[in-house]
């Protein structure tokens, strides 16, 4: 993974606030609840400008398969990629449980921030936890819920 993938940069942007759709937070809430004993990861999928909104969160195997840590498996990540590309959104970050310990990164996961620099989701059995991460190193972001408008076409219900 090379830093061009988040063609705005954190570095420079000093974010204080990541907003996350309720749906994707009923999910995460859903995850925190079940955390069970390996890690489960995936990828973060939305769009950001002067904000960082995520849309999506798809669930990628764990290739590693480990109570402490994990590695996304790389065909499902490049399908994710690809998803994001076609919708011409983009692919923002991680998200992963830390069944066993806190909602905080992990020696493991900061060398992890490195390579995979943007918003990092992690998951515990009390806390669902935002940082943003770069080579520089992370910090502690705070979660906001939005609701997503339903104006694509294909949702137009009779009630
Ligand atoms: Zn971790």
């Amino acid at each position: 993974m090379s830093k061009e993938l988040y063609p705005h940069g954190f570095t420079e942007i000093m974010k204080r606030v990541v907003k996350i759709s309720r749906e994707v937070m009923i999910f995460f809430e859903s995850v925190r609840r079940n955390i069970g004993s390996v890690e489960r990861c995936g990828l973060l999928v939305g769009e950001t400008d002067e904000e960082i909104r995520i849309f999506e969160a798809f669930e990628v195997e764990n290739t590693r398969k480990s109570q402490v840590e994990f590695e996304l498996s790389p065909l499902e990540t490049l399908r994710i990629f690809e998803y994001a590309d076609e919708k011409s959104l983009e692919v923002l970050g991680v998200w992963h449980t830390h069944p066993f310990w806190m909602a905080r990164p992990s020696a493991k996961d900061v060398n992890g921030m490195e390579n995979f620099p943007g918003v990092w989701i992690i998951i515990s059995e009390n806390d669902v936890k935002a940082f943003l991460a770069d080579e520089k190193g992370y910090k502690e972001v705070e979660i906001e819920i939005f609701n997503v408008p339903h104006s694509a076409p294909s949702s137009s219900q009779s009630s």
